[in-house]
């Protein structure tokens, strides 16, 4: 990918940006996040995003789950609280709708499904999230029907997808989209006003205004399920922090790239590096930062 020398997202511009932690903190001074996901056939994704948000920083964490999943995520991820939602997985109950205030910041989508109720609950979290909104993975599946929805809100909104998920968004074909990614980037993320993160090996990051970085980070021991959910936590996490939008998901981008290279330069090979590996590495890097 051709790309401006000046875009590259560097470890000096992370050392700068990263919000430091506090000496006389409290576990509200580091956000309380919402994560809503997870099904009863994917109960992994939502278990690896929430434990990487709880271990990048984020102060305390709730996550919204079909109730069946709760133990199997909660057994990971013992330090989050929990909200369930109907056995159609997905479908917020009217319960949990009063329960949706007083969030930092949300993210949505990560082993979610696809089912109709799905587009439901996007549509409710956009109305009343009332705080920076993530959506990724099958969250992304039904957005191009909540576009209007997307640019009304008054509050950041940050897309995450692949380029598969980019391109159904885009309703254009994966390799016209990469002939020219940085300008569908921002035409898109201007367009509907969003921050946008666009993954893969280059990942290019675009704020509302078109402003544009690229993260060089990571290697092929990334190319596995899994990883792109533990960014999803990741970057919750750094919103959560506070700082500026950007520089946060710029960071979480470079912070999970680079763990996946010093993990496989010491413990592991690309071969069998594993999004849970991740999740537990990311205090080496948060490590060369403190
Ligand atoms: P997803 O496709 O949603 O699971 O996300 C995959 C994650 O892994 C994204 O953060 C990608 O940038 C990263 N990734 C996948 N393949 C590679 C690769 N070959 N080199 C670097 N990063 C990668
Ligand atoms: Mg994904």
């Amino acid at each position: 990918l051709r790309h401006p020398e000046r875009l590259v997202w560097q470890r000096h511009d992370v050392k700068r940006s990263l919000p430091e932690r506090m000496t006389n903190s409290h576990k509200g001074s580091h956000g309380k996040g919402l994560m809503v996901g997870g099904s009863d056939l994917m109960p992994g994704s939502i278990a690896m995003s929430a434990k990487a948000a709880l271990r990048s920083g984020a102060g305390l964490l709730t996550v919204a789950t079909a109730k069946e999943v709760i133990p199997s995520v909660s057994s990971y991820v013992q330090e989050a609280t929990f909200l369930a939602m109907s056995e159609t997985a997905g479908k917020i109950t009217g319960h949990i709708k009063d329960d949706l205030q007083g969030f930092d910041a949300a993210a949505v989508g990560m082993g979610l499904g696809r089912h109709p109720e799905a587009q439901e609950l996007i549509e409710e979290l956009l109305e009343q999230i009332e705080a920076p909104l993530l959506i990724d993975a099958d969250g992304l599946f039904h957005l191009k029907e909540l576009f209007d929805k997307v640019a009304q809100r008054p509050y950041p909104t940050i897309l995450t997808p692949h380029p598969g998920e980019f391109a159904r968004l885009l309703g254009k074909p994966i390799k016209t989209i990469m002939q020219s990614p940085f300008a569908y980037c921002r035409s898109f993320a201007c367009k509907h006003r969003v921050y946008l993160v666009l993954k893969g090996p280059a990942t290019i990051i675009t704020s509302p205004e078109g402003k544009q970085r690229v993260d060089l980070t990571g290697n092929a021991g990334l190319a596995k399920g899994g990883t792109g959910d533990v960014l999803s936590g990741i970057l919750l996490a750094m919103v959560l922090q506070g700082g500026s939008i950007l520089d946060g998901i710029s960071n979480g981008c470079f912070i999970h790239g680079t763990t996946a290279e010093l993990l496989t330069d010491e413990q592991h090979a690309m071969r069998d590096l594993l999004a849970t590996d991740v999740v537990e590495g990311l205090s080496q890097t948060f490590r060369t930062f403190s």
